[in-house]
């Protein structure tokens, strides 16, 4: 299969402009924020630029395209008014996620500020419970987390256990981050294979959807999350290369989350592409 690579754009000038500058850079994936990722209202889509770039993205064989939520968005908040916020972004994301029908949408889980994993679960679980419908046609995923501060999702249980607790579970999947995992703990350096298959046994590889590829600042087990660009971290170029040509997850879309402008981004799309043909 096609080697699906990309990287995080800005959706300032929405969807035709994110389509035609990940055809500039080498591009046939992109991740964009639905909103201000620090939060706030959303500007409202454009259903003629939504419709135009659909038909682009078919021509060019754009796809999947990643839509991540805000950063603010925290369904296991301590107040009510957080937590309100989180479903209603989460709610108002999906519906105009049906402009482009088959999109992606990563959100982090939550943090729970201190009320503890298990209560996190339940009001993320709960969260998704009021929202998700068979009707929607974006499939929803949960990010890896690093484990920095209360953050839920810092381990394969914690997912799962969101999971259990959805009524649609079966229709969450979930997005592994290569600096989130790593820092969480698990050695994708030393060994990809035996985290794949904690992954496996755990949540069941078919939920794995979607790749966010970065390198990371930090060593294994540093709870950090601070993102390095491909070969300036603690993973490094080979380990990221075996990630992109494992047999299991070579299929998956990989979005850079490095932090790089445009022509950052399209020499590290460059790079990628030489590891991987000559794999
Ligand atoms: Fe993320
Ligand atoms: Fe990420
Ligand atoms: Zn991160």
């Amino acid at each position: 299969m096609e080697f699906k690579i990309g990287c995080h754009l800005s959706s300032a000038g929405g969807y035709m402009a994110m389509g035609q500058t990940a055809v500039s850079i080498g591009a046939n994936v992109f991740q964009f924020f639905t909103r201000n990722p620090r939060g706030g209202a959303a500007k409202p889509v454009d259903p003629a630029d939504a419709k135009a770039f659909c038909a682009y993205a078919a021509e060019k064989g754009i796809g999947p395209i990643l839509a991540h939520a805000p950063y603010t968005l925290n369904a296991a908040g301590a107040e009510e008014r957080v937590r309100e916020f989180a479903e209603s972004t989460m709610r108002d994301d999906l519906k105009r996620l049906e402009l482009t029908p088959g999109a992606l949408y990563n959100f982090h889980p939550g943090s729970h500020v201190g009320q503890g994993a298990e209560t996190g679960i339940a009001l993320i679980s709960g969260m998704l419970n009021r929202i998700l419908t068979p009707a929607w046609q974006t499939t929803v995923l949960l990010e890896t987390m690093a484990g920095k501060g209360s953050e839920v999702g810092r381990n394969f249980e914690e997912l799962r256990a969101i999971i259990d607790a959805t009524e649609l579970g079966d229709r969450v999947g979930v997005c592994l981050d290569t600096c989130h995992v790593w820092d969480g703990g698990y050695d994708i350096v030393d060994d990809l294979d035996g985290v794949l298959a904690r992954f496996d046994s755990i949540l069941g590889l078919h939920r794995l959807k979607a790749i966010h590829l970065n390198d990371s600042l930090n060593v294994c087990e540093a709870h950090k999350d601070r993102h390095a660009c491909i070969g300036k971290g603690k993973i490094g170029t080979d380990a990221l290369a075996r990630v992109i040509n494992h047999p299991k997850l070579r299929d998956l879309p990989f979005y850079l989350e490095t932090p790089n402008d445009l022509d950052g981004y399209r020499a590290e799309i460059a790079l990628l592409k030489t590891l991987r043909a000559n794999a």
